[in-house]
């Protein structure tokens, strides 16, 4: 009896063919993430409106940068994009770009909750949870409409353009749609690094309550992507008390975070007029 070829060979769609890698089965690589994270950056541009404000966009790759400098080297040179949007929300594509949405820093209390969103989105990340998710995903009907807009993203194939199934957006939806060993495997990275970078990581533990307590009728997308439930609130607490003693972490930013703020409500108000 010959051997089964693996499921995402046997399909042999076109588009398959025109996206080899992709179609090789195994884990992508490092390089071909890196790929990945560029051309779906490219087709963000074309789905998101972004903040270029330098003030805003530098406070975040600073938040950012820093807790990358305390989580060690890494594979990838991680970008951290600002999105002007009303729902709490972020999200990493692959190779290591990080956006967040204006509403998440609007929302954030104090500076260490948003560096814990920041520090979980990259935990996804350091962890290949996309790299994962992009293996996954050949195994469902969905998955393959994210490989199709997978592969117009990474080849711009007139095939992928054709079966118009699916935009950058769906498919950046569904890389972060991760199961509940994900979220805890990134709190746990978010936990260590914040530690590390001195920011308090109960801000992790805060914001996820916060979204909790949102009105259940406006879930904010964060918690369908990332869902912040009670166990891994408690996880995430049981984590932080096992610290070995630590020096003083701060959970403010002498006052950044709310100079960020003003400059968002004000910039974006001068777009709606
Ligand atoms: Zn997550």
């Amino acid at each position: 009896m010959p051997r089964r070829r693996p499921e995402c060979m046997r399909r042999g769609a076109a588009a398959f063919a025109a996206i080899g890698w992709l179609a090789a089965c195994g884990p992508i690589s490092v390089s071909e993430e890196q790929q990945l994270g560029y051309r779906f950056e490219q087709q963000m541009r074309g789905e998101l409106v972004f903040v270029y404000d330098r003030v805003v966009t530098d406070y975040v790759r600073e938040l950012g940068g820093a807790l990358l400098r305390a989580a060690g080297p890494q594979p990838f040179e991680y970008r951290f994009y600002v999105v002007e949007d009303g729902e709490i929300n972020a999200f990493a594509g692959p190779a290591g770009h990080i956006y967040v949405h204006t509403e998440t820093i609007l929302r954030a209390r104090n500076a260490s909750e948003l560096a814990g969103v920041l520090a979980h989105e990259v935990g996804h990340v350091v962890r290949r949870h996309i790299a994962q998710n992009y293996n996954r995903q050949r195994n469902t009907q969905i998955g393959r409409q994210v490989l199709v807009a997978g592969a117009s993203v990474v080849g711009g194939g007139a095939i992928a353009n054709a079966a118009a199934l699916g935009t950058g957006l769906a498919a950046m939806s569904y890389l972060n749609s991760f199961g509940r060993e994900a979220e805890m495997e990134a709190d746990a990275f978010a936990v260590e690094t914040m530690v590390k970078a001195g920011w308090d990581p109960d801000g992790l533990v805060t914001f996820f309550e916060m979204l909790l307590q949102e009105d259940p009728n406006s879930v904010p997308t964060f918690l369908s992507s990332h869902p912040a439930t009670q166990d891994r609130i408690e996880a995430t607490q049981a984590a932080i008390a096992r610290l070995p003693p630590t020096g003083e972490l701060r959970r403010d930013d002498a006052g950044r975070l709310g100079i960020i703020q003003r400059r968002i409500i004000l910039l974006t108000q001068q777009r709606r007029y």
